[in-house]
């Protein structure tokens, strides 16, 4: 079918001569390369004029609204022009999308993304490397390496440290918990004098993390076959901290009941409260039990670049397993990860020979390939975008950039500690905070509003808020109780913003109180 609107096959012919609706002509290639400068410009003049004039970072678009729209697009009838494309996806994408560089959005783990992995991500994707193999890659392998070298070496994992990068720190908690896995079948064989089956000693194992640790831990202990109460939630202190005592106590019944620990997963920043577990006293306590140490530092990892607060992560050098996520506290954009290991053999149990790909004899012929380590096959080269930032603004700006929201976050506890409108959870030590609007009670000893319609009232402040696109918050459930919460990521967010956004949200849910209790005939406060 001839594109709608495309011009006339001769109206526009590339370097070789060839008409432009020569499928050839959509390639990069040399007779390409011009056409390539010329269209990714344009595209990305318009994201920057559209980022330039950003002004709320939602326009408060509904799924309602907004599936008519992309529905509408009859995939199969191509308007055979870039301009007109992207004119279109001013309509169903650019407009309405959700933007993390504005000041007010403070819902999730996203960053504002720095200029130089920006300037990766377009190199990246135009050579388009695959990082499993060094035919496939070649430098691109050898850089990705020096880059897990440089995290492993930040965290203090010692020479025989290795990893990989991942898609994110789901997949990275995903590896980590496989190697963990064959290590404890491992050591269960060697220490038995008749090896069991993998059929008897799978049900046996159990992954111990705190209550507050990310659901990924589960998601992982699902996909390698563990019993469905596999993953022991272990009780958090009142810092939302992993209880070491009540850990202790788990891996001792653990042993009781005849039960394998496999893995200990301490979080480093958890994704509600930013809390990082007790590592020196896990860690410890994981060298005695014998268990793997995992760490998730998919949040926290921020730190390691940070010239101020690099001892928060302490502990962390004595994981054998870390997660670390870049797109969340690098400034990296999606997708950028990393897992690393103590002891770089143990990622064998992620190796498998193909003899069109990796044969076993490049091993031998020292020619090395990322797929060995890796549970993906073809993989982008993600590593380029890090590397870059290290090499334009240096690992010192990305944790001064961090730092930045840990302080901001620290001003605006104390903002919510002093502001009778709210209650906080705790007292952040990373960059989140988890609060919830509580009214005023009417008069001294008056009757407070029921826990439920405050329960609604702050679902309703998130709702309403986002819907009128001045802001985007999260929100997270506190024993058994709704509450809103900032996840403060943006260097640009300033207190004032923090003010405002508090303002608009306690206007909302005290609107929601005061219209419930007029239609119930209950008092709002
Ligand atoms: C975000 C997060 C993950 C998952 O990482 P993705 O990159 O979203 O897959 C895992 N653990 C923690 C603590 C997180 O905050």
């Amino acid at each position: 079918m001839r594109p709608q609107g495309s011009p006339s096959p001769l109206a526009r012919a590339d370097a070789a001569g060839r008409p432009a609706d020569d499928p050839r002509s959509h390639l990069l290639n040399n007779a390409t390369a011009e056409e390539y400068r010329r269209l990714v410009s344009d595209g990305v003049a318009r994201v920057a004029r559209t980022v330039a004039g950003t002004t709320r970072p939602f326009t408060g678009t509904t799924p309602g609204e907004l599936a008519p729209v992309v529905d509408a697009i009859d995939l199969d009838r191509p308007l055979g022009d870039a301009s007109a494309a992207l004119e279109e996806l001013e309509r169903v994408y650019l407009r309405d999308a959700v933007y993390f560089h504005h000041p007010r959005y403070l819902a999730h783990l996203n960053c504002p993304v720095v200029l130089p992995a920006l300037l990766g991500e377009a190199v990246l994707s135009a050579v388009n490397s695959s990082l499993d193999t060094w035919d496939q890659s070649a430098g691109g392998t050898l850089m990705e390496r020096r880059l897990v070298d440089w995290t492993a070496a930040r965290i203090g994992l010692g020479r025989a440290a290795d990893g990989v990068f991942t898609s994110g720190g789901t997949q990275s908690n995903v590896q980590a918990l496989l190697l963990a896995r064959e290590e404890a079948f491992r050591l269960l064989r060697k220490n038995s004098a008749a090896p069991p089956p993998v059929s008897a000693m799978l049900p046996k194992l159990r992954v111990l993390t705190s209550e507050a640790a990310h659901f990924s831990v589960l998601k992982g202990a699902k996909l390698l076959g563990l019993e469905p109460d596999a993953v022991v939630p272990v009780p958090c202190d009142a810092s939302r901290r992993m209880r070491v005592d009540a850990l202790a106590h788990e891996v001792r019944r653990c042993r009781e009941e005849g039960l394998t620990v496999m893995a200990v997963s301490a979080t480093a920043g958890t994704t509600d409260f930013g809390s990082i577990d007790p590592l020196p006293e896990i860690a410890a306590l994981c060298e005695e039990a014998g268990v793997w140490f995992h760490v998730d530092a998919a949040y926290g990892c921020g730190l390691l670049a940070s010239p101020t607060r690099r001892h928060l992560l302490d502990g962390i050098e004595r994981a054998d397993s870390v997660t670390v996520d870049y797109h969340k506290s690098f400034f990296q954009p999606v997708s950028s990860s990393a897992v690393v290991v103590r002891d770089g053999t143990t990622l064998r149990h992620a190796t498998y020979h193909a003899d069109y790909l990796n044969p076993a004899r490049n091993v031998e012929e020292r020619i090395p390939n990322q797929v060995d380590k890796s549970i993906q096959t073809t993989r982008r080269f993600d590593a380029l975008k890090l590397w870059l930032t290290l090499r334009v603004m240096g690992a010192d700006a990305v944790g001064e950039l961090f730092d930045r929201v840990v302080d901001l976050a620290a001003d605006a506890w104390r903002l919510l500690d002093a502001d009778p409108r709210f209650t906080v959870v705790t007292e952040p030590t990373l960059s989140t905070l988890v609060f919830r609007y509580v009214p005023a009670r009417a008069g001294n000893g008056g009757p407070a509003a029921d826990e439920t319609a405050v329960d609604l009232a702050n679902l309703h402040a998130r709702e309403a808020i986002a819907a009128s696109g001045e802001a985007v918050v999260a929100a997270t459930v506190v024993d058994g109780r709704h509450h809103l919460k900032f996840t403060l990521l943006n260097p640009e967010t300033t207190l004032d913003d923090i003010r405002a956004v508090l303002d608009l949200l306690a206007a909302h849910a005290e609107d929601h109180l005061t219209r419930n209790a007029r239609l119930t005939g209950t008092p709002a406060a």
